[in-house]
């Protein structure tokens, strides 16, 4: 589904991916962990187009991400292209970036109706659906600001869900929040993980939602894979040094 292969990303003089090789198939479902500053958000920003890459190649679904092909060559590719492949990617935010005049329900049918052209009742039907799926059907007609940090950003992952993405991106989505809003959202991200077949991605620092989200856990350090694998193995008995003594301070 998603392929990086030696993918190097800088911003001027820092160095942020290197010579990156990332696989992941369809449906898996990975967390990306590692310290501040090794890269994962960039990660997940170049699959939602808001990074380009200095070299290499990422491909989704077996087309080029950042290129395209014109008479068998490889050539940057056109918003066009881009757009086109902006279509098979969700991305849900540390803050929640809901339109602040639309109620939770017309948050979740406007992009369905504005981006893919679906009618409104289908878009109606689907908000309601998803709604019930993060459990907040009862608030469907409260504006963000009439709601928790912890509700925008549950009504934030079902819009993110409304466009069906085959890939989903989760970047430290409760972060921003109180600390007693945190289990709420990451458990319906648990559900998720569970239950759907979309592919996802999440950033987090939290480590015990991490063994329960991911069925492959990826360890960064300074813009490279250190160590990958199932979360039992890179929690319980991690072969690198370097996630070791990242997971004590973390821990
Ligand atoms: P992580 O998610 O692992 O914390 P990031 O991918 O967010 O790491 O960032 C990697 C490095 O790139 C950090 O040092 C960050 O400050 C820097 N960085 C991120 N975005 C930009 C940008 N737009 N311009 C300059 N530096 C950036």
């Amino acid at each position: 589904m998603i392929e990086f292969k030696n993918v190097s990303k800088s911003y001027g003089e820092l160095q942020v991916l290197r010579n990156l090789d990332m696989h992941v198939e369809a449906g898996e479902k990975l967390a990306l962990i590692g310290p501040s500053g090794s890269g994962k958000t960039t990660i997940l920003r170049i699959l939602m187009t808001l990074e380009t890459i200095n070299s290499g190649h990422v491909m989704v679904e077996g087309d080029y991400l950042w290129h395209q092909k014109v008479n068998s060559e490889l050539v940057p590719a056109s918003e066009k292209h881009l757009r086109k492949m902006r279509e098979n990617v969700g991305m849900v935010f540390q803050q929640f970036n809901l339109f602040p005049h639309l109620t939770a329900i017309a948050n979740i049918e406007q992009p369905q109706i504005l981006v893919k052209g679906v009618d409104k009742s289908d878009a109606t039907n689907k908000a309601q659906e998803l709604l019930k799926l993060v459990g907040l059907e009862e608030k469907q007609n409260h504006y963000p600001h009439q709601l928790s940090g912890g509700q925008q950003q549950r009504v934030a992952i079902a819009r993110a869900l409304a466009m069906d993405p085959k890939i989903m991106l989760f970047d430290e989505v409760t972060s921003a929040l109180d600390p007693e809003l945190v289990e709420e959202v990451l458990n319906v991200l648990r559900v998720l993980a569970e239950t759907s077949d979309t592919t996802m991605l999440t950033v987090t620092h939290e480590m015990n939602f991490a063994r329960d989200f991911a069925d492959r856990v990826l360890f960064f350090e300074k813009g490279q894979i250190v160590e990958s694998g199932p979360p039992e193995e890179i929690f319980r008995n991690p072969k690198e040094e370097r996630t070791r003594n990242f997971l004590k301070q973390i821990i």
